[in-house]
């Protein structure tokens, strides 16, 4: 079993889980999950909780909605939620003898490759002190254009990140099903997902429809990330008591298998990024030439797009805009239009200074 087989385990709840529909908070499901952690702790896993909770619980303190809330206010009403959270979660895992400490991360914190590598770090240096990493997204700091705006993704690039084998996404539903599990009685659950091809896409805009929240659509992204970065990743249902004894008891969840993954923890990194911040349209030879392991040079760039600097993630495509690797660039975006099409050894002269030859190092390249 995939969960039984993993050393370390990113687990994420969701706000749902910890408050219900009348914002009364579900302290006896927080007693019996610590007890699933305990259990997992007991195994010799080393466990990562992702929770999201902080603007639902700073609404509750505030006693206002969540519905209109604007971001500067949201981003206030979060930093008073936050420590309601820690404060509720501490009372309950004392109870089981757990310790918590609390890590804030913005996007950047992962996107930043040094950054990342801090927090894989401090990750690893509180594993060794026995205590329990509960990560949130620092809605508090965050703006909407450089946020995650959702745990699951943010979950998933934790995973990656700090190079675990395996993510829980704890839902309100059981998982994926082949239809709508409300209006038809033969909808079945799909225990294992190997390639989101687009049967499972379809799948997808039927439970979407069902809950009407786009939730599943954050939890596929968050799949794929899984997929291409090695982790394995479930959906199941957090709402029953025991969750994760549940899965090691009855597997009644989705998996997501990795797709087999030789990549170092680098390229890892780089084949995972949340948010490429520009696309580089190449020609067919180039695209042959990144099949036999090339890096990719400015000759075979036709267009961009996007505004990036020096050593931003890119996606690399095709003339028919498929995605066909992701890399980091030597370049900026303003060079790249500049440089676009030339042979390298024109490079210097076009720009007036001397630089790299490629514009993608095959080092800094990973093929999809
Ligand atoms: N970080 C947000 C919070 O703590 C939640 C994001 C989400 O629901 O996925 O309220």
């Amino acid at each position: 079993m995939y969960l039984n087989n993993s050393k370390q385990i990113v687990i994420k709840i969701g706000s749902s889980l910890l408050i219900d529909y009348k914002k009364n908070i579900r302290k006896e499901w927080l007693l019996n999950f610590a007890k699933d952690i305990k259990e997992l702790i007991k195994n010799k896993k080393r466990v990562i909780i992702v929770s999201s909770g902080a603007i639902a619980l700073g609404c509750k303190k505030l006693n206002i909605s969540k519905k209109n809330l604007k971001l500067d206010k949201s981003q206030a009403v979060a930093s008073i939620g936050q420590i309601e959270l820690m404060n509720l979660f501490n009372e309950i895992f004392k109870k089981s003898k757990l310790n918590l400490s609390q890590i804030l991360l913005t996007l950047e914190d992962t996107e930043i490759r040094r950054r990342a590598i801090n927090a894989k770090r401090t990750f690893d240096n509180l594993f060794d002190l026995g205590f329990i990493p509960l990560v949130n997204e620092n809605d508090s700091i965050a703006t909407s254009e450089i946020k995650y705006g959702d745990n699951d993704r943010l979950a998933s690039r934790v995973a990656q990140i700090s190079g675990s084998d395996c993510l829980i996404l704890l839902s309100d539903v059981d998982g994926l099903f082949d239809a709508n599990p409300k209006l038809n009685k033969k909808a079945k659950l799909i225990n294992n997902v190997k390639e989101i091809n687009t049967n499972i896409e379809n799948y997808i805009s039927k439970n979407i429809s069902e809950h009407g929240t786009g939730g599943m659509k954050t939890k596929i992204e968050a799949a794929k990330i899984c997929q291409i970065s090695g982790c394995y990743m479930a959906i199941a249902n957090g709402l029953i008591d025991r969750p994760i004894n549940n899965i090691i008891q009855n597997n009644n969840c989705t998996w997501f298998l990795p797709k087999v993954s030789k990549l170092d923890a680098r390229k890892k990194w780089i084949i995972s990024s949340i948010s490429p911040k520009g696309e580089l349209i190449i020609d067919e030879g180039a695209i042959q030439a990144l099949k036999r392991g090339k890096s990719l040079l400015a000759a075979g760039i036709k267009s961009i797009n996007g505004k990036f600097n020096k050593g931003d993630h890119v996606k690399i495509l095709d003339k028919n805009m498929n995605e066909h690797a992701r890399g980091l660039s030597s370049f900026n975006s303003d060079e790249i239009v500049r440089i676009k099409g030339q042979h390298s050894s024109k490079i210097s002269e076009v720009l007036g200074y001397v630089s790299k030859s490629e514009v993608i190092h095959k080092d800094d390249m990973v093929e999809i």
